[in-house]
């Protein structure tokens, strides 16, 4: 299907769509959405920022407006409370006008809001796994009557340690309920799951999942630690209004980092899981409205989270696993835009970007440090 106006959804979704524009299914949306509105299970491997939200998002709403029922139908579990709040945001554009309720169930917040919405009929819960279950063990809600399950990045959930979370969520649900299943890569642990949880999946993948973008142009520097933050300023001027999204190891890297940088005239916001919800949501809300154009993250934080038109991803770190890369660049040049990557690499890690390499099946493309 090319255009979504082929799709067989409600009225009131296709003038969501088109006041969003969408206009066309990605590839994802394209293959994954027509079997889980004939009701299949599926489970659907594709690179980030392809698409994966709305290719189950829709087909839940669509599901909701045709059968209304009364308490929860769905619940959405994500690895992480960033990734959690963007998919509610994506859910609140499509399900505008629909009375479709909608929760956010995630940790590290007050908990009184989030039982009121249960309380006041949410029929779509969007759940990090930690809270869910803390909610099902005090019976502060009730999974018993779902009719669909989706994990959302289940390979970074089960990395981050959720199985046995994911498995008690899973067993408090009907056995007849639909499961759609999205993961970056289909490892032994995601494959596992799957055999015992998910029924006979129609299986989508879209382009080698160990593939970046291929909007995206990789670049990487060989540079020595003490070097390296003057070469992030000379990027900095470079692109003078562009936003960067910059990825330290650690949490003290990042805290570091962004003091060195406003220290030389360049205010950066910090996102890692050392810092309180409220300043994460603080950074990024920074971030996106464009009162800070840096970002200095860490990987777990920023998993997942999505702004739009980040120009450059910069790796002043390497990531710890070569998957980390994907996600990390995964951030940048997203449907269908143009961005950089640029990688810093100390002359001893060459083995590792050439491990890197060897994962994404690319050559990342060797820039000069610029005379500093
Ligand atoms: P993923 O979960 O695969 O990483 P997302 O669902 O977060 O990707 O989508 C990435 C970006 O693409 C978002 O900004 C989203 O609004 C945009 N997007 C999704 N579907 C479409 C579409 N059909 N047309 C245009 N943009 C889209
Ligand atoms: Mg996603």
């Amino acid at each position: 299907m090319n255009t979504f106006s082929e799709f067989p959804f409600e009225p009131i979704l296709h003038t969501n769509l088109r006041r969003n524009g969408f206009s066309e299914p990605t590839p994802v949306q394209a293959a994954a959405i027509p079997p889980a509105l004939a009701g299949s299970d599926v489970v659907a491997t594709a690179q980030t920022g392809t698409g994966k939200t709305l290719a189950f998002v829709l087909p839940l709403l669509q599901s909701l407006l045709t059968n209304p029922k009364r308490g929860v139908q769905a619940v959405v579990l994500s690895p992480t409370r960033e990734l959690a709040i963007q998919i509610h945001e994506a859910f609140v554009k499509v399900a505008a006008g629909t009375g479709v309720k909608c929760a956010v169930v995630v940790g590290g917040l007050a908990e009184t809001h989030q039982l009121r919405n249960i309380r006041q009929g949410a029929q779509v819960l969007i759940a990090t796994p930690g809270r869910l279950v803390d909610f099902l063990d005090r019976r502060l809600v009730d999974l018993a009557g779902i009719r669909c399950i989706v994990l959302d990045e289940a390979d970074r959930m089960l990395d981050m340690g959720f199985q046995p979370a994911i498995r008690r969520i899973l067993s408090s649900t009907p056995g007849a309920r639909q499961t759609l299943l999205f993961s970056a890569t289909i490892e032994k642990s995601v494959a596992q799951l799957i055999e015992s949880h998910v029924r006979n999946p129609a299986r989508v993948a879209i382009g080698p999942i160990t593939k970046t973008a291929e909007n995206v142009s990789l670049h990487v520097y060989e540079v020595e630690q003490d070097r390296k933050l003057s070469l992030l300023g000379s990027l900095l001027r470079a692109d003078r209004s562009g936003s960067f999204l910059v990825f330290s190891r650690t949490k003290h890297g990042a805290d570091r980092l962004a003091q060195k940088l406003s220290g030389s005239g360049f205010r950066a916001a910090r996102i890692h899981g050392g810092r309180t919800q409220n300043q994460r949501n603080e950074a990024l809300r920074g971030f996106k409205d464009g009162s800070f154009r840096i970002l200095v993250a860490t990987d777990v934080a920023a998993r997942g989270i999505h702004v739009d038109g980040i120009g450059h991803v910069v790796n002043y770190d390497l990531p710890q696993v070569p998957e980390d890369f994907i996600h990390r660049v995964g951030r940048t040049g997203r449907a269908g835009a143009q961005g950089v990557a640029s990688t810093f690499s100390t002359s001893s890690e060459r083995s590792e970007v050439r491990r890197i390499e060897r994962t994404i099946r690319v050559k990342l493309t060797p820039r000069q440090v610029p005379a500093l």
